[in-house]
Parts: C-alpha cells; sequence; structure tokens
C-alpha cells in the first residue's frame, strides 16, 4: 500500500507519531506539504517563522531522499483548498490512507476535518495525532470532569497525568524499500513573499535543534528559575531556551524537550522544575483552546472583564508602540528586538502587551495581531493566552488589574540599562543603571518623549475598568 503523511507544524523525522505510523510495516509512503498563502496571511503567519519553516522543511530533504520518502508540493490559496487537491493526490498515487499530526485552533480543525471527509468519499482513510502535545486535549480534567480554568490546578493535575502519557521518544522510521514518486521543489519563498530572518540566530537542522536544546539541558536549566526574568543582549547568554521557534514548528516536540530534562537532570524533583513548568503552560494554552472554541474566534476568556474596558482607537499610539517609540525604554528596546530578530524575551512580552492594553487602552487582538506578523515563534495557542493574560480577560487567578510599571519593571529586570542601551543606542552615553530606564532618557539625543503619563495613564485605567467603561 501507499500512504500519505500531510507535514505541516510537524517538520522532524523523530517523535513524529503520524510519519512512525505511517511507516509501521513496509508500505511506500510519500510526504506532502500543502502551499496556502492567502490563509497564512489572513491568520497572520509572520515571514520570519515561514521563513524558519521553510528551511527546516529543506533541512530534512536529503534525510528524506535517503529513506525513500518523497515529497509532493501542493501549491493552493486557502485551507479550503487542501480537500479537493488531497483527495486527487490519494486518488493519483494510489494511496490507502493519509496520516497526520493535529494542529489546535479551530480554522485548522475545520480544515482538517474538511479533508478526512473529502478523503473518506474516495476511500481513504485519514489518521490523526496528537504529536504536538505530551498530554492531549480533554485528558487534564477537573474532579468534575471539566476543563480547568485557571492554571495552577492544570499543572498539578497534568503532572498527576504524566504517568499514564509518559511514552519514549520514538525513533526515526527506518527506510522504505522504494519511493513510488519523485520529489517536487520547494519553492524558495513558499509562494509567500520574500522570506527573511536572521538566519545567524535561528539556525535549522535537527542536530543544530538538538543541540541547542542539549546544550540548554546540561548547561544552563539549573539556573534557569534564577536567569529567565533577566532579557540579555547576548542571545547565546539568554537564561531561557529559545526553543520556541523550533517548537512552533514542530522541529521539536515537547516529548524530546521532557526526556532531554530528564536524561540529563540528577533533580529528583524534576516534575516541578520550572522549565518543565513553562512546557506545562504550552499545553495549558491548547487544551483551552480545545475546551473553548469560542477561543480561536477571538472571544475573551472572560467576557465580564472586556465588558469593563473601554479600547481606545488611538492609531498614532499604536503605531509609536509598533515601532518602538513611546519613549518608556524598556517598552522600545522590547518592541525593537522583536523586530531585529523575531523573538522577544517572555518578562518584556508581558511588560509591552500590559503598556499596550493597559496603559494605552489598544484592544489586545491588535497586540496580538502586530506579535504573530513578527514573531519567528508565532504560535496561536500560547499567543492568544499570552495577550488574554496580560489585559486581564484571560484565563487568570488574579481577581485584581494588573498593571506593570514599565519604569519599575526595567530598573528590576534590566538593572544596568545594558539591554535598553544595547537596542536604542542613545542611551548608551547614559552612566548604568537607574536613569537609562526613565521615561524619555536619550530625548536630547532623539529619542522620543514618552506618549503619556504613566501616573495619569495608569489612574484612568483603573476607573475606566471599577466604573465598567
Ligand atoms: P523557555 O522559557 O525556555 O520555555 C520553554 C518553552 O515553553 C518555550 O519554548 C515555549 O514553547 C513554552 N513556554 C514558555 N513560556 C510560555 C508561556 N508563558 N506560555 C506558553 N508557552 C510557554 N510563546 C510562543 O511560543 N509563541 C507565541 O506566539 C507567544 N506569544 C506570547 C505573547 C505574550 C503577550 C506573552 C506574554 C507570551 C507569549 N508566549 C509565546 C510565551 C513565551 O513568551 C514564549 O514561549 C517564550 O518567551 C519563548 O522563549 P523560550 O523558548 O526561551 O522559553
Amino acid at each position: 500500500p501507499v500512504r500519505l503523511v500531510w507535514l505541516r507544524n510537524d517538520l522532524r523525522l523523530t517523535d513524529n507519531p503520524a510519519l512512525t505510523h505511517a511507516c509501521r510495516d513496509d508500505a511506500a509512503v510519500v510526504l506532502v506539504v500543502t502551499l496556502t498563502p492567502e490563509s497564512w496571511h489572513a491568520h497572520g503567519e509572520s515571514l520570519a517563522r515561514m521563513g524558519l519553516w521553510n528551511d527546516q522543511l529543506r533541512s530534512l530533504l536529503p534525510e528524506c531522499e535517503r529513506l525513500n520518502l518523497p515529497l509532493r508540493v501542493l501549491h493552493l490559496q486557502r485551507f479550503a483548498d487542501c480537500a479537493p487537491a488531497l483527495a486527487d493526490l490519494a486518488q493519483q498515487l494510489g494511496a490507502a490512507e493519509l496520516c497526520f499530526n493535529y494542529e489546535y485552533p479551530l480554522n485548522e480543525r475545520n480544515r482538517d476535518a474538511a479533508v478526512c471527509r473529502a478523503l473518506e468519499r474516495v476511500g481513504v482513510s485519514s489518521r490523526a495525532f496528537h504529536g504536538e502535545l505530551i498530554i492531549p486535549p480533554g485528558q487534564v480534567l477537573t474532579g468534575q470532569g471539566g476543563m480547568f480554568k485557571v492554571y495552577t490546578p492544570f499543572g498539578n493535575a497534568w503532572r498527576r497525568r504524566l504517568i499514564d502519557f509518559d511514552s519514549p521518544v520514538i525513533p526515526c522510521p527506518s527506510a522504505r524499500r522504494r519511493a513510488v514518486c519523485a520529489s517536487e521543489p520547494l519553492p524558495a519563498d513558499l509562494d509567500y513573499g520574500a522570506i527573511r530572518y536572521r538566519r545567524d540566530i535561528w539556525p535549522v537542522g535537527e542536530a543544530h535543534v538538538s543541540e541547542r536544546l542539549n546544550t540548554f539541558v546540561q548547561e544552563r536549566v539549573q539556573d534557569y528559575a534564577r536567569k529567565r526574568d533577566f532579557p540579555q543582549t547576548d542571545p547565546a547568554g539568554e537564561g531561557t531556551s529559545r526553543l520556541s521557534p523550533y517548537l512552533s514548528i514542530g522541529a521539536l516536540s515537547p516529548r524530546q524537550c521532557l526526556a532531554a530534562l530528564r536524561a540529563e537532570n540528577d533533580d529528583p524533583d524534576w516534575l516541578h522544575s520550572s522549565w518543565l513548568n513553562e512546557l506545562i503552560w504550552r499545553e495549558f494554552y491548547r487544551h483551552l483552546l480545545v475546551a473553548y472554541p469560542g477561543l480561536s474566534r477571538l472571544e475573551p476568556f472572560r467576557p465580564e472583564v472586556e465588558a469593563r474596558i473601554s479600547w481606545q482607537q488611538d492609531d498614532p499610539a499604536f503605531q509609536a508602540w509598533c515601532r518602538g517609540e513611546t519613549g518608556f525604554p524598556i517598552v522600545d528596546a522590547a518592541m525593537k528586538q522583536l523586530l531585529d530578530t523575531g523573538w522577544m524575551h517572555n518578562r518584556l512580552r508581558m511588560i509591552v502587551a500590559s503598556f499596550l492594553t493597559k496603559l494605552l487602552r489598544v484592544d489586545w487582538r491588535l497586540g496580538a495581531d502586530f506579535f504573530m506578523r513578527h514573531l519567528i515563534d508565532g504560535d496561536f495557542a500560547s499567543n492568544l493566552g499570552g495577550w488574554q493574560w496580560s489585559s486581564s480577560v484571560g484565563a487568570d487567578a488574579a481577581p485584581y488589574f494588573r498593571i506593570f510599571n514599565p519604569q519599575v519593571q526595567g530598573e528590576k529586570f534590566d538593572p544596568n540599562g545594558t539591554f535598553v542601551a544595547h537596542w536604542l543606542p542613545e542611551l548608551r552615553d547614559i552612566e548604568p543603571g537607574k536613569a537609562r530606564q526613565r521615561p524619555g532618557a536619550g530625548s536630547a539625543r532623539g529619542r522620543p518623549e514618552p506618549i503619556i503619563d504613566y501616573k495619569q495613564a495608569r489612574q484612568t485605567a483603573l476607573d475606566d475598568y471599577q466604573s465598567g467603561g
């Protein structure tokens, strides 16, 4: 028989359950990718992330060739085109089965359901796997059988549940006896525009990715809890793993992260390590997306909170935020880091998101969309979760309205002002320390004056939230 494996955000040969299933016997296997630029654009897929996706896929091709796994490339426009095109291809190749790994946002699930129906109509079966998660959605539930609404009890239940899903990393499948067709070339730009990203910071290929993971768990994970909140200027010195772009395109699976953490760590308490905790956050946001389909339609998790906030249509303020010209050094430096590298440190994501939604009172959806269009690790579930959390409309236990003071955050997490001076060269002449975090710092050298008065903006936000808009 011939089987098809539809590759999406699971660009790896190791620990890829859909691929392993397709290769379970001596069947011939054909890989297929669907290029859907119109839908990618509508979803705000960044050129950086698609560039990484493209390069990672390309890096797998020599090994695919060796394994006799040819790649077919379907040039389409929209998700809706996938069903007829895959049904045609399956018929053309005489395929009996299509295998893929689930994606959880609603549009992706609808696309996949349509594909399965179209294939069924032509007598081809489909099989899907949860390769993107350690524990599948719907398997971590409250005592009443519902989804958790806040993180901490979810995390505890997830740790208890792990024993039932604790399977080893799946090795790369063995070579097929023959390739049933030739590979098609992957276009340089994926039909999606000129792809450009910092290849120096984000190398691709299974070897590079596993080296990054191994170096992190061998040398840096012990210091993670202490260093994770302090952004660095040198990417290699970052306290966090910087693996998110690879997890986002599936060059790496969360199970591989978990396995590496355990293999390299003699801490018997690995289950409670703070790094694993972040991976569990990633699982939490995906489980939420499946349990609450409205989230995929950008509905807030807590509509009663959003109802109290009156979003401002302040385009100049939003544009200043986008360009990193608010006059608040830590906010602006963070935005410059995003624009230049496609990545932003987690602490900074929280600071800039709080600034946009609380102090400028711009709708979180605009910030989330801007992030998706620029992030190299853009991930619908985590981005949505992060933005809803930051704007207090998300799955969060905090009963109060949290507003970060950007100056205080800067003083705390970039105490010498090294990070801000790296991204805002006008600040380099200012003595290292608190002076570099002052709103309006460097204005004599061309930095903007602060676009808001923090105290006033904070009070307006609180009044708005308390009075109900
Ligand atoms: P590490 O600290 O090394 O963590 C390991 C992995 O755990 C990460 O690679 C990531 O996959 C996961 N993770 C870590 N923190 C979180 C978190 N808070 N929520 C969910 N997963 C997490 N993450 C994305 O992957 N894509 C996004 O589009 C995204 N948008 C965000 C938007 C906002 C407003 C906020 C506040 C957070 C967002 N995050 C997003 C979460 C987090 O900032 C990044 O995952 C993290 O900075 C990635 O860096 P790292 O790989 O060094 O993380």
